[in-house]
């Protein structure tokens, strides 16, 4: 099987492959002009050559559609990626943020003419207050991680306008997604590193000992990453409450706790959720994040500027619509981010999302998605080793090792790949060897989740037959095994170079 780097030389390399612009061609036709030509462009401003491809429509059509064959995604097959959840994204929502007055408004038209826009996002914060029970929202933050970075830049806020200088420190459990300490580093915090128990919680005598007031907060994901509920979660709450830290929740993924648990509820202050893993809109590859922060009343104040907000109010018994505008929280944090976040790429897509399933729907969804992890986590359990085993959440971890042999997690989701699935996430959480974290989304069916098992109880047997097939899978794709090592330190985004690429480095 070639290695990456020859398979990556054969593309660079090969004009018949990549290389496909004739002088000449071209994909568009230009009607006559029916206006007087304009004077041409001063001399200095001209281009002798302008070295872009060119095709005919035909071309590109078949290039793109080609590449994209290469890859691999929800719309083709089940995609179990723990953490980063895979959902199938509705194709409604694709014609909602197409519609043409959403499409073509501009973050900078006087609100008169946005109204409907406006009216979407006001009506967003709210839905998203209610599913969290939170008293905020903001809809400005790109993705999870600028929302954890926004919720933390609130918390410093909060503890500086009451001179409580002190506080330095933001616990992190263990089992934390790697960008909790990144967000909580970008703000020149300390991290400490608060250990899981033999049940997957937070140990709480760890806690306990981390707790004084040098303490920030306490960043916690719960459902955690392993899958697992805090049993205690009251309990780590209290604690850092009873320290005077703030109570960060890590909501990337709510899938199981909507209609269920409020997060406000339970006492957190601040979590953000990632409108593009719980509420279907299109990601990794397949458009932009959204991560809206929700806060409690303490720190309502300084929620990122502008919010949206009703500036006169309207009255239902004269059908007169209120007027929607943008607001500016007491102590804001300032802005996050241009305009008003992902509107139609992100908000109007979960707006949709929400509106489609309503508040019963919802709690549908969760159900489902647990249902699901617990499904396979039952089928796979004694074939596979599950460290934390008990009644999971949206996803389990397992373990990608086997008793005498060397086979690992890595080759597990190789071989997969060969079997038409989509890898689990590998090796996170840390805390886990090898482990392989599932989440199969409330959207798939029974079939679906039967083959998955029936194509790892296969992958089990032949680690034990032969596990050289794992160790050099897949064996179906255009690539084969890639050099990890290489592909991470060596890396090359751009697989078209041009002519004069020595010059250009
Ligand atoms: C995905 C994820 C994040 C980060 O979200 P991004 O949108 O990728 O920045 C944070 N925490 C958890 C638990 C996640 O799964």
């Amino acid at each position: 099987m070639a290695d990456i780097s020859t398979a990556l030389d054969a593309i660079i390399v090969e004009p018949t492959v990549f290389e496909l612009s004739s002088p000449g061609r071209t994909g568009t036709t230009m009607p006559a002009a029916d206006v007087p030509a304009a004077d041409s462009l001063p001399e200095h401003l001209l281009r002798s050559e302008l070295p872009l491809p060119e095709l005919a429509e035909v071309d590109v059509v078949r290039h793109f559609t080609r590449l994209s064959q290469f890859n691999y995604s929800v719309d083709e097959g089940f995609y179990p990626l723990g953490s980063c959840t895979m959902k199938y994204n509705p194709k409604i929502n694709e014609d909602t943020c197409r519609l043409p007055g959403f499409l073509f408004t501009h973050p900078l038209q006087p609100i008169e003419t946005v109204q409907g826009n406006l009216a979407l996002m006001f009506e967003l914060q709210e839905w998203l207050k209610e599913i969290s029970g939170f008293a905020g929202v903001t809809l400005q933050p790109a993705a999870g991680a600028q929302g954890e970075f926004s919720g933390v830049l609130m918390m410093a806020a909060y503890h500086k306008m009451r001179g409580d200088t002190k506080r330095v420190k933001m616990l992190i459990p263990d089992a934390a997604h790697g960008t909790n300490p990144a967000s909580v580093g970008m703000l020149g915090m300390q991290v400490v590193t608060i250990p899981s128990d033999e049940r997957g919680n937070v140990n709480l005598e760890a806690l306990k000992a981390a707790c004084d007031d040098t303490v920030v907060g306490m960043m916690l994901t719960n459902p955690n990453t392993l899958g697992l509920f805090d049993e205690h979660v009251e309990e780590v709450i209290r604690l850092v409450k009873d320290c005077g830290g703030l109570m960060y929740g890590d909501g990337a993924n709510l899938n199981a706790l909507l209609g269920i648990v409020r997060p406000g509820d339970l006492g957190f202050d601040v979590m953000h959720f990632n409108l593009h893993k719980t509420f279907a809109v299109p990601h990794g590859g397949g458009g932009p994040g959204s991560g809206p922060v929700g806060v409690s009343e303490r720190l309502l104040d300084f929620l990122p500027n502008p919010l949206v907000g009703i500036i006169e109010e309207g009255d239902e018994e004269e059908d007169l619509a209120p007027l929607y505008g943008f607001v500016t929280p007491k102590h804001s944090i300032g802005r996050m981010k241009a305009f008003h976040g992902h509107f139609g790429g992100g908000l109007v897509r979960a707006y949709t999302y929400i509106a489609m399933h309503g508040p019963d729907g919802l709690k549908d969804i969760a159900q489902h998605a647990v249902l699901n992890a617990n499904y396979l986590q039952a089928k796979l359990r004694g074939t596979y080793r599950i460290p934390f085993d008990r009644i999971c959440m949206h996803e389990f971890v397992a373990e990608g090792r086997f008793e005498g042999s060397d086979v690992r997690a890595l080759d597990i989701s190789k071989r997969l790949i060969d079997y038409k699935f989509h890898p689990p996430t590998n090796y996170f959480p840390l805390i886990v060897p090898e482990a392989l974290m599932i989440e199969p989304t409330e959207t798939e069916n029974k079939d679906t989740l039967d083959r998955f098992v029936e194509a790892m109880l296969k992958i089990a047997e032949e680690a034990q037959s032969d596990p050289e097939l794992l160790k050099s899978a897949p064996h179906t794709t255009r690539f084969g095994r890639m050099d990890e090592v290489k592909a991470a330190r060596e890396l090359i985004l751009c697989c078209w170079l041009p002519e004069n690429y020595e010059s250009l480095t």
